[in-house]
């Protein structure tokens, strides 16, 4: 979630530029400037809706590994070795976006 008054900063931000277009600044400068100061913002809400959604799609069991490097225990037969498995970057991701997990085995 993003903070509220980070928020509001960026939205104050965002308004003081669009002012400067309406005394004859430079539309397009500005209106770069504004997407540019908008745009962590936005990208933190996106991934603030879309870790939740990720963690639901994350299977709770275990990668299994065969020989050949592919995991048998989520179907990706043609991963090669080294090469990680979706499922264990899902749960890396949810995890590194601060989803709370109350159940540990998807860890
Ligand atoms: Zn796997």
């Amino acid at each position: 979630m993003i903070p509220q008054e980070a928020a509001e900063a960026a939205e104050a931000r965002i308004r003081s530029m669009l002012l400067r277009v309406e005394s004859g600044g430079d539309a397009l400068g500005i209106a770069v400037a504004a997407v540019e100061a908008a745009a962590p913002f936005l990208r933190a809400q996106a991934l603030a809706e879309v870790a939740p959604l990720i963690h639901s799609l994350t299977d709770r069991d275990y990668c299994s590994f065969d020989h050949h490097g592919g995991c048998q225990a989520h179907g990706y037969l043609d991963l090669q070795p080294g090469e990680t498995c979706p499922q264990q970057e899902a749960k890396e991701f949810v995890k590194a976006h601060g989803v709370k997990d109350d159940d540990a085995s998807k860890d």
